[in-house]
């Protein structure tokens, strides 16, 4: 900081300094200075680096600054290095303020989790704000994306499904009282929140922010949202709307509702299950290799982004997932409307950011004109919709996959589950019609938008230009009569050669002086005595005549008025489109939903799935079943399907055996992944499957390190694994794959059975466990609902081949050795690991003589169609 107070300094520095005391003390002021924003002291020291501008200095003390045309871009750079900016604007025209300060305020604040601008928005993600508190035992948790106006909150019993909530929506700041229990901070960092916004506690105050809430939504009980008593969500959702309007200066026009998110309508799934079953993209690694990727084939942003959040989300209640099943089921037996309903939503644009756009007044002329074009595709897609022929006609007896796509043992489908489609049919009917009752075609809008706006109009409303001609007879006199103005310039410019004899004699403009007469220094001689001299050049001199001047404000005045009036006028049809906010978050909200429905429908015929049958049932029936991801991997073998059988009573725990590289994890990743993508609404990649809703999906993959929350590889896994036996219910499939792997073959052994029984004796939950320990097929001995699986290989000369099919029975034996080999080992590696191996189990048995858990089983062997011995392990 420089010696001398800035408060005794300018005016202007005064000013600043009354603009800082206004903003949070860790928000930037970018402070409008003419053509820059500027930044002083620490801010501009802390930002310079960000921005990678320099640091200069003014009378001793430090600034910096970003020209304002870039702001968005320079924000954008700001907010990814979770930097708050508080924006502060001239308020009056700089040449009006003759004399005086400009006038200025602060005119909104950004911050990482209340983002709007295009620049930093990630198209196909949500940019969330959540604000959280606690009342006694229950906490609250409120979201905001300000770029659409989407308002949700939940409800929380315990801080641990408060957790899983975070860890899924991926907020990017979290806003807290001033007084908050540490333990709501500590939930938000380990959800991997960085941004932690502390604000005044009065803010959470529930009269306050239940007050904030009865206001903004003009009603006079909070029922209609379901939120009368409850005091948590209410006050985290009341303090939340109150900061951002009052502290961020942010309007929220848009924000229309605040829906109450309830946990018990949806399939949870954990951070760890999302990660290990790679449902959704993480930042640097490919989109392609996941659930989203596979089934994303949305044509616009908000479908994108509401496909995420019905694969982070499925659903748990068996209506709402058939209902889901009937759209998709329609739309993939009624192609010829599919083409046409994707062909328009490839004309829709982010209708969703650009309604939040309007609301917030940042929405430029070509937003308005995309609004247009969005809304244009509305009827076509409402007649589509309202195509009960196309849907109707049944094209083919389900399964709707290409039966070449799929293996030889494609059986037709049960008569069970004809009858059952034929009486979803008027279901579908009836949930078509409610999307297309859902969309508002809004024409006359639309023709207002088009009558009012050129074509093509710049970007920027300041240069004009965007007011169609013939849309205002005042403006277009206006505009001619600049116009007119330009004409005249040349004109005068002509006679004036002729007059004075000087040929290069020329009127040109510029900021200062405006329109002058310039003559090179050689002309001076022949100048006319009523030229008046403005300014020297370097090679001549610049002159004025009354007349010039007289003309220069006829053309100045003209020009500003059109201007002024273009701008007032854009500003109308602004507000016009802002009045049917209502109606244009409807249609951003069903096209989103047709999108994703016409996506699914668009993957399951292009990659052969099926409707699933889903059932109260604790059961999972999968015929031919293949992984989504991995059946499509470039480079892959050809993929083999199996089947999977698992129900609440004998076939309860699949214990699955086989050498590392067999396919077990993959086997088992797929029946959790076929679960998750059959209850978010999907089709499933098998030739027949009936599903059992699943309140919870829970997986337990690999021994993988979390250094970074710095815990080691077991204890991560032991967590899981905890966090796996306290939740899970019978309704819950429990995936685990190689449990205890992080410890002693015995440690790991014991602590692996123990699961597997805890979870067959007490949790009583369809679970697949895959275990490279085939000792652990001996549970199958004791436990009356445990099956051993194995993976199919051939042992042919010189090693082993990996089949990929699944099959009854238990594994004798690891084939680790084998393995290494097929990985490039060295031969004499290799052949000294034999050797030891056949010591060890020599001692072994010498020691204990008939060791129950490792002792070797007898061989099972089957012929293959082709008279090969086959080994099952
Ligand atoms: P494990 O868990 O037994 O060590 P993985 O499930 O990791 O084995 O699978 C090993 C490899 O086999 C993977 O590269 C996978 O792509 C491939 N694979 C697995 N299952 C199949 C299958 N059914 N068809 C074709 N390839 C498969």
């Amino acid at each position: 900081m420089p010696s001398r107070s800035p408060d005794k300094s300018t005016p202007l520095m005064q000013q600043y300094r009354r603009m800082k005391a206004k903003i949070d003390p860790d928000v930037i002021l970018m402070f409008r200075l003419g053509d820059f924003y500027e930044m002083f002291f620490e801010d501009a020291q802390e930002a310079a680096p960000i921005l990678g501008v320099v640091l200069t200095s003014r009378n001793g003390y430090p600034m910096c600054g970003v020209p304002y045309h870039a702001i968005d871009t320079y924000l954008a750079k700001m907010v990814r290095a979770n930097r708050k900016v508080a924006i502060c604007d001239q308020m009056e025209d700089p040449a009006l303020a003759k004399g005086k300060v400009v006038e200025r305020e602060v005119t909104r604040v950004v911050t990482p989790g209340t983002v709007t601008e295009d620049a930093v928005l990630a198209a196909d993600q949500s940019a969330y704000l959540v604000s959280l508190s606690r009342a006694g035992d229950t906490f609250g948790a409120a979201w905001l994306d300000l770029s659409t106006g989407a308002f949700l909150a939940e409800e929380h019993a315990t801080t641990a499904t408060l957790s899983d909530s975070l860890r899924r929506i991926r907020p990017r700041e979290c806003l807290l009282s001033d007084e908050a229990d540490p333990s709501l901070e500590a939930v938000a960092r380990e959800a991997g929140i960085d941004c932690v916004t502390r604000t005044d506690a009065w803010r959470y105050d529930i009269d306050s922010a239940r007050d904030v809430l009865l206001r903004h939504f003009g009603v006079s009980s909070l029922d209609c949202f379901d939120m009368e008593n409850r005091t948590a969500v209410v006050s985290s959702a009341g303090a939340l709307l109150e900061y951002v309007v009052k502290r961020l200066h942010r309007p929220v026009g848009h924000v229309r509702s605040l829906r109450l998110s309830r946990p018990d309508g949806f399939l949870l799934l954990d951070e760890a299950t999302c990660a290990h079953l790679d449902l959704l993209p993480v930042r640097g690694r490919d989109a392609d290799t996941t659930l989203f990727g596979v089934l994303n084939a949305t044509k616009t942003p908000m479908g994108a982004r509401r496909l995420r959040q019905w694969i982070a989300q499925p659903l748990s209640g068996i209506d709402a997932i058939r209902a889901r099943h009937d759209i998709v089921e329609a739309f993939v037996r009624g192609r010829g409307a599919l083409a046409d309903i994707r062909t328009q939503l490839a004309g829709v644009r982010d209708l969703e950011r650009l309604v939040g756009k309007v609301s917030l007044g940042r929405a430029t002329p070509r937003d308005l004109l995309a609004i247009a074009a969005s809304l244009d595709a509305v009827p076509a897609l409402r007649s589509a919709l309202h195509a009960p022929s196309e849907f109707a006609v049944r094209r083919s007896p389900l399964p709707v996959n290409d039966p070449s796509s799929l293996s030889a043992n494609n059986k037709p489908r049960t008569a069970n589950c004809e009858l059952q489609t034929a009486n979803c049919e008027l279901q579908t009917a009836n949930s078509l019609t409610a999307l297309a009752q859902a969309l508002h075609p809004l024409s006359n809008l639309v023709s207002r938008i088009r009558s009012t706006l050129v074509d093509e109009p710049p970007a920027v409303l300041t240069d004009g230009g965007v007011i169609r001609e013939g849309f205002s007879k005042e403006l277009d006199d206006l505009r001619a009569m600049a116009a007119d103005g330009r004409a005249w310039i040349a004109r005068y410019q002509a006679e004036q050669i002729e007059r004075t004899g000087i040929r290069n004699l020329k009127i040109r403009h510029n900021s200062v002086f405006g329109f002058t007469i310039e003559v090179s220094t050689s002309q001076l001689g022949n100048v006319p005595p009523d030229y008046q001299r403005k300014q020297t050049i370097a090679n001549g001199e610049r002159f004025v005549t009354p007349e010039l001047k007289r003309y220069e404000e006829q053309i100045a005045t003209a020009r500003d008025r059109s201007l002024l009036l273009e701008e007032q006028m854009f500003q109308e049809l602004r507000a016009d489109v802002a009045a049917e906010i209502s109606a244009l978050q409807a249609d951003a909200s069903a096209i989103a939903d047709i999108d994703v429905f016409a996506s699914l429908a668009d993957r399951a015929l292009a990659l052969g799935y099926v409707r699933p049958e889903m059932t109260e049932e604790p059961v999972l029936e999968l015929r031919d079943s293949r992984h989504p991801v991995v059946e499509l991997l470039p480079d892959a073998e050809r993929f083999v399907p199996n089947d999977v059988l698992l129900d609440g009573g004998a076939n309860r725990l699949a214990i699955l055996t086989g050498p590392n590289m067999a396919g077990k994890s993959t086997y088992i990743r797929q029946a959790a992944m076929l679960v998750v993508m059959a209850q978010a609404g999907s089709f499933v990649p098998a030739s027949a499957a009936r599903v059992g809703v699943a309140d919870r999906v829970f997986t337990r993959v690999g021994a993988s390190d979390d250094l970074a929350r710095g815990r080691s590889t077991f204890m991560v896994e032991m967590q899981e694994t905890a966090s796996i036996l306290h939740n899970a219910t019978r309704r819950s499939l429990v995936v685990l794959d190689e449990i205890g792997r992080g410890t002693s073959t015995f440690d790991g052994i014991s602590i692996a059975w123990a699961v597997a029984e805890h979870i067959h004796n007490v949790v009583g939950c369809r679970t697949l466990f895959a275990t490279h320990y085939h000792e652990l097929t001996d549970l199958s001995l004791t436990l009356p609902g445990a099956k051993n699986y194995c993976v199919l290989v051939r042992e042919q000369r010189g090693g082993i081949a990996f089949l990929r099919r699944i099959v009854p029975g238990a594994a004798d034996k690891s084939y680790g050795i084998a393995v290494a080999q097929l990985a490039g080992m060295p031969a004499p590696v290799v052949e000294r690991a034999k050797e030891i191996l056949a010591n060890l189990e020599e001692s072994e048995h010498g020691r204990d003589g008939d060791s129950t858990l490792a002792r070797p089983r007898n061989h099972r062997s089957i012929l293959t169609p082709d008279n090969r011995q086959m080994l099952l392990f």
